[in-house]
């Protein structure tokens, strides 16, 4: 459970609040607002505000296109033609912000993508809650033979259950000693900033995280991709929900032109010409390294 009773409660408060505005909404992310959808064992995303919609986008590119837009009337149009060739600022008119409760290795990966906002708990001012992320079965998985950033298969019976009784003690060891090391019961008490240094990345931290839509889907074709690793990938995944109701042509373009595209190299566009004049290209004739010839032939499933 992501959310205490009293969290929930609140949520439900802000949820039954309205106001009229003439402010732009978005009818599928009023749906979403203050929601926390769960990722991962006690994490959560929620989205706490926003700011424009599909129509928004097309209403800032039409101001730099001018009469230019008149050729492309229908806002799906215009937002996939805009998608397609990289012309990006009118996706940063729309803005996100959201509560995001996260592991602390997570946040490490997610702190690298500089174009947001953030704001975190601070565990110099209040105390961390006793929530420590433990992978589900399927996830406490064994070091990748092929990929060295990446996992293999799912760890099995013995080594699986003394993998995760260690998880499971160090994390539950290391809280003890944060509480008997802060607590002021017969002692001076250490400074909340300095017991926190004992405690494993494993455990949860939150923060707000706002962001234009642009980088947003910079941010999720990064991380919502297979190479992305789980813990993070599913936080992406659940944002990627979010956002296909917010501003479903941006979304439907991203995942078009973006999530479901490749980057090909010269040397494979030459290569891809060459087959389909019927030519037998082989990695030796390509220009192309053999790795790289390797992910050419998975992007068009030649073997
Ligand atoms: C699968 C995967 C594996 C990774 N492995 C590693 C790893 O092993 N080690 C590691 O350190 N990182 C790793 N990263 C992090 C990665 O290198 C990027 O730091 C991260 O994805 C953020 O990307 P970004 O800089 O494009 O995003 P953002 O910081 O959001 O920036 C967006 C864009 O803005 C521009 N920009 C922002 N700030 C600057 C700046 N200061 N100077 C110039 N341009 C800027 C760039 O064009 C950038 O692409 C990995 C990421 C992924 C997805």
């Amino acid at each position: 459970m992501p959310l205490s009773a009293e969290q929930l409660a609140e949520i439900e408060e802000q949820r039954a609040q309205t106001q009229p505005t003439r402010r732009v909404v978005a009818p599928g992310m009023e749906e979403h607002l203050y929601t926390a959808h769960p990722v991962l064992d006690h994490g959560f995303v929620r989205v706490i505000d926003y700011m424009g919609d599909d129509a928004a986008i097309c209403q800032a590119a039409r101001v730099s296109y001018g009469k230019g837009t008149k050729s492309v009337q229908n806002d799906e149009g215009l937002i996939r033609y805009l998608m397609r060739h990289w012309h990006s600022t009118p996706f940063e008119m729309c803005e996100v912000k959201l509560h995001v409760k996260l592991p602390v290795f997570v946040a490490r990966q997610w702190i690298r993508h500089r174009t947001a906002n953030v704001n975190e708990y601070s565990a110099r001012y209040s105390i961390l809650d006793r929530e420590f992320y433990i992978p589900a079965p399927d996830q406490l998985a064994a070091q990748s033979a092929v990929n060295n950033q990446g996992r293999g298969e799912a760890l099995q019976g013995e080594e699986a259950a003394r993998v995760l009784d260690i998880l499971k003690a160090d994390s539950a060891r290391c809280y003890d000693n944060y509480e008997a090391m802060i607590s002021q019961d017969g002692q001076q008490g250490l400074a909340r900033e300095l017991a926190r240094m004992n405690l494993p990345a494993n455990i949860y931290t939150q923060w707000y995280w706002k962001v234009d839509l642009h980088n947003l889907f910079h941010f999720l074709r990064l991380r919502a991709d297979p190479h992305a690793q789980y813990e993070i990938r599913v936080y992406a995944e659940a944002m990627c929900k979010i956002v296909a109701d917010w501003v479903p042509f941006a979304y439907k373009a991203f995942e078009d032109y973006r999530l479901g595209a490749v980057n090909l190299s010269a040397q494979m566009v030459e290569a891809l010409r060459r087959m389909l004049k019927g030519e037998a290209v082989t990695q030796e004739t390509s220009g192309m390294t053999a790795r790289e010839w390797r992910e050419f032939e998975s992007v068009i499933g030649h073997t």
